[in-house]
C-alpha cells in the first residue's frame, strides 16, 4: 500500500529535500507518494517545518504522525489541532555535528583570547597566555542530544564542563546537575556558559540578572538554544558594568534581529544569524524514513516530543 507524505516546509526546501527523502523512503522499504500539495484528508505523515505555513492540522482526519524537520518545536508543541505522535529532529551526522563545531568553536575562541590578536590595530605585542581547558569551568544549561554532544566535545579538550537538565543525567567526564535546587550551582563561578535549552515557560529568561551574577567575573554567555532564554536587559547591563565580558549570541526574541536592535552595535557582543546548527537533506532523511518506518511497522516513534513537557 502507498504511504501519503505531505512535505510542509519553505517553498526552496522541496528542491533540497525531495530526492534524499524519496532515497531514505525507498531505502526504509516503503512505498510513499511524496508530495507538496497531497489533499489533506488523504495524508498519513506530514514532514514538516514551523515556518512552512501549516498550523491547521484539523483537515488532516487520517494522519499517523507529524515529523519536524527542526529540533526546536516551541511553535508546534501546543497547537491544540495537532492530535497524533509528534517526533523532532535529533541527527548526529548533521544537525548535532553542527552545533558541536559552532560551540567549540566560538569557545576556543573566547578560551584562548583570539580577538586580542585579531584586532589588534595598534600592533601591540601582548604575550600573556590563556589558562590551559582544565582551568576553564565551563557550564552547559541543557544536557540533551546537542548538549550532551558538545560537552563531550568539550570535555574530550580537556575542559571542566558541568552539565544541567531537568532530570538527573549521567555523562562521562561530565559534571551533572539537575533541576532548579542544583542551578546556582551548576552557574556558580562559570567562565563560559552554553545554553541548550528548549524554548518553554519554564525556560524564559532563565538566564536573568541574578544568574548572571553568579558566574565569574568576565565570564561569557554563548547562546545557540533560543532567544526567549536569556533576559536581553540584565545581560547588556551585565555587559556595560563588565561583569559579563562578551556573549556570543545566535538567535533572537525576533528573527531576523531589528536592525536597530542593541546587539547589533554592543562592543562585546557577537551576532550569528542561527547558524549554529542546521537540517541537513541528506542525513535528516534518513532519521525521517526510519521513524516512518517505525510507525508503519507499530514500534516506538524515536525522539518522540513530550508534549506536556513542551519540548
Ligand atoms: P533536547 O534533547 O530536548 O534537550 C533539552 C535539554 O534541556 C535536556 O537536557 C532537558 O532536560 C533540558 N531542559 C528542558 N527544560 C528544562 C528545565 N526546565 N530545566 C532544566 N533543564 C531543562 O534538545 P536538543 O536537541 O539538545 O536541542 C536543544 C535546543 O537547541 C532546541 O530546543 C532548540 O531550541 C535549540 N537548537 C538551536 C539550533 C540553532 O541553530 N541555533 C539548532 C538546533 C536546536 P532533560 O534531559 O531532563 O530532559
Amino acid at each position: 500500500m502507498t504511504i501519503n507524505v505531505l512535505f510542509s516546509a519553505l517553498p526552496g526546501r522541496w528542491e533540497q529535500y525531495q530526492e534524499p527523502l524519496s532515497a531514505a523512503f525507498i531505502h526504509a522499504g516503503l512505498r510513499v507518494s511524496l508530495r507538496t500539495d497531497h489533499a489533506p484528508e488523504t495524508v498519513d505523515y506530514v514532514v514538516y517545518a514551523p515556518n512552512g505555513g501549516l498550523s491547521d492540522f484539523t483537515p488532516f482526519t487520517q494522519l499517523k504522525a507529524v515529523h519536524c524537520l527542526w529540533a526546536g518545536v516551541e511553535t508546534i508543541v501546543g497547537n491544540p489541532t495537532l492530535r497524533v505522535p509528534l517526533a523532532r529532529m535529533v541527527d548526529a551526522e548533521g544537525l548535532t555535528q553542527g552545533m558541536v563545531e559552532w560551540v567549540t568553536g566560538h569557545v576556543l575562541r573566547h578560551h584562548i583570547g583570539m580577538d586580542a590578536h585579531i584586532l589588534n590595530p595598534d600592533h601591540v605585542w601582548q604575550p600573556e597566555n590563556p589558562p590551559l581547558a582544565p582551568e576553564r569551568p565551563i557550564t552547559i544549561l541543557g544536557l540533551g542530544a546537542l548538549g550532551t554532544a558538545c560537552g563531550q566535545a568539550l570535555t574530550g579538550l580537556g575542559f571542566n564542563v558541568t552539565g544541567w537538565s531537568r532530570s538527573p543525567r549521567n555523562v562521562q567526564g561530565i559534571r551533572c546537575l539537575h533541576g532548579s535546587d542544583e542551578l546556582q550551582q551548576a552557574l556558580t563561578k562559570a567562565e563560559i556558559i552554553v545554553t541548550l535549552l528548549p524554548d518553554t515557560p519554564e525556560t524564559t529568561n532563565i538566564v536573568n540578572a541574578k544568574r548572571l551574577a553568579l558566574l565569574a567575573k568576565g565570564a561569557v554567555v554563548i547562546n545557540p538554544g533560543r532567544g526567549p532564554l536569556i533576559d536581553d536587559a540584565a545581560l547588556i547591563a551585565a555587559l556595560n558594568t563588565g561583569h559579563i565580558s562578551h556573549a556570543t549570541l545566535d538567535v533572537f526574541r525576533t528573527e531576523p534581529l531589528p536592525k536597530d536592535h542593541p546587539y547589533w552595535v554592543h562592543p562585546r557582543v557577537t551576532v550569528t544569524p542561527h547558524i549554529a546548527a542546521e537540517t541537513r537533506p541528506s542525513s535528516a532523511a534518513k532519521i525521517v524514513a526510519e521513524n516512518l518506518r517505525r510507525a508503519e511497522a507499530q514500534e516506538q516513534l524515536l525522539h518522540l516530543v513530550d508534549r506536556r513537557a513542551g519540548y
